[in-house]
């Protein structure tokens, strides 16, 4: 909320605890906009004074973080989570019921200064949506009462620390535990393994486990801490990759919330193994819930002797964990991205090789893992590989978290030995009524009927955790329609196939969507979306075209359907676009397309 306080003060204040590194630009960034529903001039003068960086760079990265701005929001800064299973629950209608009682347009804040409703990507909450960030703070289970209550709340100023405290629960809604959520590990036994057998026993182990990574690139855990481990540096670091924004993914909310200390052991013995001393876990900006009380596991974990210097005893074992804040860029999901943005950057994925492995974070050698790896990775530690090969299928040991969510009536998360078919996971969330599949997210792969015997495993249907079901009465096109605006929205701009090809994807669903569309445009789809893949710089571009792609392949009737019937139809089509203005000048003859004054 806007504040009187000046920027000179909050500064100070933040001096003391944030730092002068340039890298630490985006968590100032991150401070100030929600200290001041914008990022003031001075506050760009003062922080290009001390991190000694030029204000064009400083505006730089606020362009690119969609959490930031360099005009004010409202004092109210309501941003509507967009993501389809937010949709599927009836978003659209709610945030229109809220502009509409407080008078306010999306996109620009109220003439008063006060409020301010926008969209946002996925926020991590579709097992309990809709789902909304008020001044950055969730609120779930959004519905007809809770917005007119919203409503009453803002119009009477009423600070969001005074809302109702269940508007703001967060529930974790676990519904099935396998092999990681059922053995229960004390605090430091990882480390006590670790102290026994040494790093290199501890990297035998993982090896033997097979353990791949859980963000969905599924690379070997082993191999990247034994590259890392094994890389000429004076230092070298161990990232958690906390920054969870595919559509549909919010298991590692759910670990980040309930089993933090084991995500944290697994960061330490990480450490102890490739000999770091410092690590970071990156949290999406989405969860600034969960700031403070991991902030609190820290350092009960310091006081513990699990962090810090001569950890356990150990001479020479030091290492500590900070926290950075993301500000709502999904492509800082890309490990390289977010290394970037890690260093108070822009999040361009880097060029690679070289990895992060042998070249991240300062340009020294960097492990970088999914939350649900470095839980993993401690569970292998205590128990061992034979009791985590004894689970699984295939290339596939151990098991998988996943997220549910969509058409079923047990949303949640689900975990699973690997190999379970998807006909089982959809008996077991009650969603026996489901035409297909979404698999990891956005960028996965829409699984029809005909393929729920096919099973969870990298060998099969590989995924990060996203799971999200729609019943037989859902339109498949407005996933994809969806999905294609997410992917133009997150481009980072970078390389034209994925800025300029993603664009032209979403137009061409939306033509099709709106009953314009031709054959002609079917193929061309299918050329931009072939293009896309072969030629974008990172993985986002590569896999933005795959639902329209996977979709025109196993779903070719929910295009045909709405096609048109001429041969070709322009894309822009102005009577509709002018009809507004028409009405408004109440000029109404279809013959016209705009008349000027006699
Ligand atoms: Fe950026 Fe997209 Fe190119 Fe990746 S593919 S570098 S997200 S523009």
């Amino acid at each position: 909320m806007n504040s009187v306080e000046p920027i000179s003060d909050f500064f100070a204040e933040l001096n003391t605890f944030v730092g002068d590194r340039p890298e630490q630009l985006l968590q100032y960034l991150y401070r100030i906009q929600y200290r001041y529903s914008f990022i003031p001039p001075q506050a760009v003068q003062l922080l290009a004074a001390r991190l000694g960086l030029p204000a064009s760079a400083i505006h730089g990265v606020i362009e690119f973080y969609s959490f930031l701005h360099d005009t004010a929001r409202g004092d109210f800064d309501i941003l509507f989570s967009d993501s389809i299973t937010d949709h599927m629950l009836g978003s659209r209608t709610l945030a229109h019921r809220l502009c509409e009682r407080l008078g306010v347009r999306f996109g620009e804040p109220r003439g008063d200064g006060r409020v301010s409703v926008d969209l946002t990507s996925c926020t991590g909450m579709c097992d309990q949506g809709p789902a909304m960030l008020v001044n950055g703070w969730t609120v779930t289970r959004l519905d007809e009462a809770r917005i007119e209550e919203i409503a009453r709340l803002i119009e009477t100023t009423t600070p969001t620390d005074e809302w109702p405290a269940e508007f703001f629960a967060v529930e974790d809604n676990i519904r099935r535990r396998d092999l990681l959520l059922t053995s229960a590990t004390s605090i430091g036994s990882a480390l006590q393994a670790l102290l026994n057998k040494g790093g290199q026993g501890i990297l035998d182990e993982l090896d033997r486990s097979g353990l791949r990574g859980r963000g969905g690139a599924g690379y070997k855990t082993a191999n990247k801490w034994r590259f890392c481990r094994e890389a000429e540096a004076q230092q070298r670091y161990v990232v958690c990759n906390a920054d969870e924004g595919e559509p549909g993914t919010f298991k590692d909310r759910v670990l980040l919330n309930s089993y933090a200390d084991d995500v944290f052991e697994g960061m330490t013995l990480c450490a102890g193994v490739i000999g770091a001393s410092q690590g970071y876990l990156y949290l999406r900006g989405e969860y600034r819930y969960l700031l403070d009380p991991l902030q609190t596991a820290l350092e009960r974990r310091r006081q513990a002797g699990l962090l810090g210097h001569n950890i356990l005893g150990m001479d020479g074992f030091d290492f500590d964990i900070d926290i950075h804040m993301g500000a709502g860029a999904y492509i800082c999901g890309e490990e390289s991205s977010l290394i970037e943005s890690l260093e108070g950057k822009r999040g361009i994925p880097r060029k690679r090789p070289p990895f992060p492995v042998t070249s991240g974070f300062r340009l020294q050698p960097t492990v970088v893992n999914n939350v649900e790896t470095f839980l993993a990775a401690t569970e292998i530690a205590v128990h061992g590989a034979d009791w985590f090969t004894a689970v699984g299928s295939g290339q596939s040991t151990g098991s998988k978290l996943l997220s549910i969510s969509g058409d079923c009536a047990r949303p949640g998360m689900y975990e699973y030995p690997f190999g379970v078919s998807i006909r089982q996971i959809l008996q077991d969330c009650g969603g026996e009524d489901a035409q297909a599949v979404q698999v990891a997210g956005a960028a996965g792969s829409t699984v029809p009927q005909r393929d729920f015997d096919r099973s969870i495993a990298f060998e099969d249907i590989a995924t990060g955790g996203s799971f999200i079901v729609f019943n037989q009465a859902r339109e498949l096109l407005d996933m994809v329609q969806n999905f294609a605006r997410f992917f133009a929205h997150e481009s980072c701009g970078f390389c034209t196939p994925c800025r300029v090809g993603g664009t032209l994807l979403k137009d061409l669903v939306d033509k099709v969507h709106s009953g314009h569309g031709t054959e002609y445009d079917l193929q061309q789809m299918r050329e931009i979306g072939a293009l896309m893949r072969d030629t974008s710089h990172c993985g986002l571009g590569t896999t933005a075209p795959n639902p329209v792609l996977d979709t025109l392949d196993k779903f070719p009737a929910i295009y045909q359907s709405r096609l048109c019937d001429s041969g070709y139809e322009p894309a822009f089509d102005l009577d509709a676009a002018l009809q507004e203005a028409k009405q408004m000048r109440g000029q109404d003859q279809d013959t016209t397309h705009f008349e000027t004054e006699p």
